[in-house]
């Protein structure tokens, strides 16, 4: 048994106290040697004065005072976006958990494959906008991209590396706060509303890309990249428990499913200590007390995200990083009370039927195409 040295960039968010949290639970598996974060100073200096990681980095420079008055001891300090890099590249790291929200954390992820780390993947938005990029240097570099997505993490365990024996995948979505909720009364929603999720516990861009399905949708994408099937062998079933994690049919007929309740530290655990299953001090399931698990077809005319999701990902090229970037603006519209809840699909339509699609496309050009999506999305909200 290997205690295995990890990173954590993005360690002050959601997924991040979780990841801090398995490291807790089982130290005899896992050791975090370097903690990222955006501008949350205290909260960094708070999280590396308890681990004592040998390497931090803040990106927001401004705040670094802020930072190194609060440390308690003299780790190795990175700054800036360049500093993000640095970090993944850590020589004493074998893992590097990309748990930025957004596309924040491309580069830093393509560094540390360049370092030949492994990675374990929350930050679905990379793979999204350049799963291609991303998957091949993986390939190339023979390192793993471990999924974190509760879903994805799911995935993993039931396909067990049988992938070419796969007939579908099948994720399943809480379906979000308006999950029942009429579509007249969408426009009325509000960010307080759409930021109260049923079952996870989770950042604020994630909350609301749950409540319009473009969660689900990014996922879509983000399976085929992972497992590389088709945009045509994933689905998505509603789920309201969010007990079973997400389900592979195989080419027998035979269906499988992982079950566990929503908790992240679940599929963080298994990221960094596969192929091993090591005890935790996790809540186990009681059948006698879960009931009854649901399972119904998603409102797709009232929830657009998932056929833009799937149009995206059946065409490829820039259409997905164009999508995932006019969301970003839509969703930081939404919650800064600029635009209403159904703005934020009609944006995002918007900005996607505008795009010139460059199939095949490098990495510069799928950077491009990001900025792009950017700009259109903010000019559009001025009209
Ligand atoms: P949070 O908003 O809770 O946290 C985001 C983290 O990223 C913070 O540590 C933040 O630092 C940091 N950050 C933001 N921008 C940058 C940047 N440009 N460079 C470096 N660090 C940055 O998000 P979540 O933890 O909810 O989500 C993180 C990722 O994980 C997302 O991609 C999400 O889709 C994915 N995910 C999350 C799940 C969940 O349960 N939360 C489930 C599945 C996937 P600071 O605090 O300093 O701003
Ligand atoms: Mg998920």
């Amino acid at each position: 048994m290997k205690r295995k040295r990890v990173i954590v960039l993005g360690a002050t968010g959601s997924i991040g106290e979780s990841a801090l949290r398995v490291a807790q639970d089982i130290p005899e598996r896992m050791e975090i040697v370097g903690l990222a974060a955006k501008s949350n100073a205290k909260k960094l200096a708070a999280q590396a004065n308890l681990l004592r990681p040998e390497a931090i980095c803040l990106v927001d420079e401004g705040r670094l005072g802020e930072l190194c008055a609060d440390l308690a001891y003299h780790p190795t300090i990175f700054a800036g976006e360049d500093g993000l890099i640095e970090i993944a590249r850590l020589t004493n790291a074998e893992m590097v958990l990309v748990a930025v929200v957004g596309t924040g954390g491309l580069r830093p992820a393509l560094a540390a494959i360049e370092a030949g780390k492994d990675l374990a993947v929350a930050s679905k938005e990379i793979l999204v906008m350049a799963g291609d990029a991303v998957m091949s240097a993986a390939a190339r570099k023979g390192v793993r991209v471990m999924p974190v997505d509760s879903e994805h993490n799911a995935i993993f365990q039931c396909l067990d590396g049988r992938n070419a024996e796969v007939k579908r995948i099948i994720l399943t979505a809480s379906g979000g706060p308006f999950r029942t909720t009429p579509n007249d009364a969408f426009e009325a929603i509000t960010p307080e509303q759409a930021l109260k999720h049923p079952t996870w516990n989770m950042g604020p861009k994630i909350t609301i890309d749950s409540a319009t399905l473009f969660n689900k949708g990014l996922e879509m994408i983000e399976a085929h990249w992972l497992f590389g099937v088709g945009m045509a062998q994933v689905e998505v079933v509603i789920h309201p428990q969010s007990i079973v994690h997400s389900m592979v049919e195989f080419a027998d007929g035979s269906v499988l499913a992982q079950l566990s309740h929503s908790n992240m530290c679940f599929p963080i655990q298994y990221a960094v200590t596969w192929p091993d299953r090591v005890p935790n001090t996790l809540p186990p399931l009681d059948f006698g007390k879960l009931r009854q698990l649901e399972f119904n077809a998603p409102r797709l005319g009232d929830f657009p995200a998932l056929e833009l999701a799937r149009h995206a990902g059946e065409t490829g090229g820039t259409l997905p990083a164009v999508m995932n970037a006019s969301n970003e603006i839509a969703v930081s519209a939404f919650l800064d009370r600029r635009i209403s809840f159904p703005r934020i699909w009609h944006l995002v339509e918007e900005v996607m039927n505008r795009h010139a699609t460059v199939a095949k496309p490098s990495l510069d050009a799928i950077l491009d195409a990001d900025r792009w999506a950017r700009e259109v999305a903010v000019a559009a909200l001025k009209d």
